[in-house]
């Protein structure tokens, strides 16, 4: 599929339009939505398909690109363009898709054992954290640090 047919459907990824079509009471229109999440988990490349898996679960980086179709390379563009702007602003370079990273179940753990942690707050709720766990909420605390101290920034450049 060509980049001009594909660009209406470049996000969400196919990942998240796939949940939103599981939630359509109307077969017939859940089943064209299914399809184009197909397509676009494809253009994404997305670790969710199989093709595209990381050979490990944990594992960050994205699958090698296996196809070079022009078709496939262009839709991918596409796909990627859409984080262009995330990707300026972070120096983070993303290859596949990335909600699909944001799903796993170790990032929502981080994510809702940061959000129990009040400011200074020290130790988590949870006595069975473990390194990597506690780790990652410093890692989104640091993320959201650096954003709110970016925003202030801004905020006094502009007046
Ligand atoms: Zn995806």
């Amino acid at each position: 599929m060509s980049s001009e047919h594909f660009e209406h459907l470049a996000t969400p990824c196919g990942c998240i339009a796939e949940h939103e079509a599981s939630q359509e009471p109307d077969e017939a229109v859940a089943e064209v939505r299914r399809a184009d999440a197909a397509r676009m988990k494809r253009a994404w490349r997305c670790p969710d398909l199989k093709e595209f898996a990381p050979p490990d679960e944990d594992t960050t980086f994205p699958a090698e690109p296996l196809s070079q179709d022009p078709a496939d390379v262009d839709d991918h563009r596409t796909a990627l363009d859409a984080v262009k702007q995330v990707q300026t602003m972070t120096g983070v370079r993303c290859a596949t898709c990335p909600w699909w990273y944001t799903a796993r179940p170790w990032v929502i753990q981080a994510g809702r054992a940061a959000a129990l942690l009040s400011d200074g707050a020290a130790v988590l709720v949870d006595d069975n954290a473990t390194a990597p766990l506690i780790e990652a909420v410093h890692l989104i605390r640091a993320s959201q640090g650096a954003e709110r101290s970016y925003s202030d920034r801004k905020r006094k450049e502009n007046g």
